[in-house]
């Protein structure tokens, strides 16, 4: 099935249930050929173009599930929103983010969609659009489970508030090249409420928001200013964001303890992660506001 509109899709869903819609199919077509998934019949919206672009709303962008990856890493869109455009350039190897959608990364939720701790930290919503009509849900809520899809809806829409503003997306991996991110940061200036919001993916099922490390270093810059900030304040700010986001390993990080990251002993991993936590968050900080 391929309907044309978002309209046409959602009747198709409706008439066949078990039927499974495909976006770009560089996430469902891995489960399929993994033997994870046998879907029944698949609802093709690749051919929706209301879907692949995006309209201005209210100080928003209405950005469709059905953008590309590519199409958001281009520079008129990396002017709208760059911290989103950033995280699209780096999701995978060219021929993945040439058919991997917006829609299907926040629809699949792996803890390392690369879009989703950018969304968190913009306080993006979603329109999911079914048989009784559409509805506005807050990202956050759709990743966590607090509003999840409902049967028969699909995703239309991701309304993202512009800030006009700098915005930073920064990913850790394990290994050089395109591949999926260990730690990333997405870190976002709304001046018009003198915040700073932060978001971090990877390190758990859903991005992580530090809320009260946001707060606190929100009120260490001079708005009215040139928005400089004391080094040790961003250095403050990434340990923070680290022990916010990551558990401290049991019995500390003392040096020599096996625990200091600098050998595999236990707890080690979690020291490495909230040193990269923290250096990423601190970077972030520092770009956006040079
Ligand atoms: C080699 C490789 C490397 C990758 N690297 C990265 C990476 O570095 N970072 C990253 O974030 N991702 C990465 N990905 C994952 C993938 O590219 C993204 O998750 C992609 O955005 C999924 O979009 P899609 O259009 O291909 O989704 P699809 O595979 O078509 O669909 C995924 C899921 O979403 C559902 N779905 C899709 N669109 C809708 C909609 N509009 N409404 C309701 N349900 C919908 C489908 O039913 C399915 O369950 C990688 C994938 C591969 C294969």
């Amino acid at each position: 099935m391929l309907p044309a509109s978002l309209d046409e899709a959602v009747t198709a869903l409706a008439a066949s249930p078990a039927a499974v819609p495909v976006a770009g199919g560089t996430d469902l077509m891995g489960a399929v050929n993994a033997g994870l998934l046998r879907p029944m019949a698949l609802i093709g919206l690749g051919r929706i173009n209301e879907l692949r672009g995006w309209q201005y709303q209210d100080g928003a962008a209405q950005l469709g599930a059905g953008l590309t990856h590519a199409r958001m890493g281009r520079p008129d869109f990396a002017a709208l929103i760059p911290a989103l455009a950033e995280a699209a350039r780096s999701a995978g190897p060219p021929q993945v983010r040439n058919a991997g959608t917006l829609g299907g990364n926040i629809v699949t939720a792996d803890p390392s969609g690369d879009t989703l701790p950018v969304l968190a930290a913009l306080e993006a919503t979603v329109t999911l659009v079914g048989p009784e009509g559409a509805r506005e849900v807050p990202v956050s809520h759709l990743l966590t489970g607090l509003d999840p899809m409902r049967g028969g809806e699909l995703l239309g829409y991701v309304r993202v508030p512009l800030l006009h503003a700098p915005q930073v997306f920064l990913k850790a991996t394990g290994r050089s090249g395109p591949s999926r991110s260990s730690v990333s940061v997405a870190l976002v200036l709304d001046p018009a409420r003198r915040a700073v919001r932060c978001a971090v993916g990877a390190v758990a099922p859903v991005p992580l928001r530090p809320l009260e490390a946001e707060q606190w270093v929100s009120g260490c810059i001079d708005w009215d200013g040139d928005r400089a900030i004391d080094p040790a304040a961003a250095a403050a700010f990434g340990e923070y964001v680290a022990s916010a986001c990551v558990p401290e390993p049991p019995g500390g990080a003392a040096p020599g303890s096996g625990q200091d990251g600098k050998d595999g002993g236990p707890g080690a991993a979690a020291v490495r992660l909230r040193r990269t936590v923290s250096v990423l968050a601190r970077r972030a900080l520092g770009r956006a506001l040079k």
